[in-house]
């Protein structure tokens, strides 16, 4: 009778502890993990909002993360950080990009993505 009570409790608080772990990780949210979508087209592109924060996903693989500048505007172009690249925005151009398509690209055609976290 005894262990039959005992173990009923246990169960009980081990019910408690599970609810209590539950609606914390319901607290926390998404997590420290931002999601970034690539942008694709200059519509896109003319979305952003200042004070959006975007990121840059460079040809040698380096993201930088941004903010949106008051004039939400997005950057024309973008040196970067790792690879000291200058990648200029191509809504169009030469190289078989279609028009309203949105990419950087460097003077050598290696290409970068700018993203925006969802
Ligand atoms: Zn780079």
């Amino acid at each position: 009778m005894k262990t039959n009570i005992i173990s009923q409790s246990l169960r009980s608080l081990f019910g408690s502890l599970l609810l209590i772990t539950m609606v914390t990780q319901v607290h926390a949210g998404p997590g420290p993990r931002q999601v970034y979508t690539p942008i694709k087209t200059t519509e896109q592109a003319k979305e952003l909002k200042p004070g959006e924060k975007i990121a840059f996903s460079c040809a040698c693989g380096a993201v930088t993360t941004m903010v949106v500048g008051k004039d939400g505007r997005y950057p024309q172009h973008f040196t970067c950080p790792v690879c000291k690249k200058t990648f200029v925005v191509q809504s169009s151009g030469p190289h078989g990009i279609p028009l309203g398509s949105f990419v950087y690209e460097d003077d050598q055609g290696d290409k970068g993505t700018l993203l925006r976290a969802e």
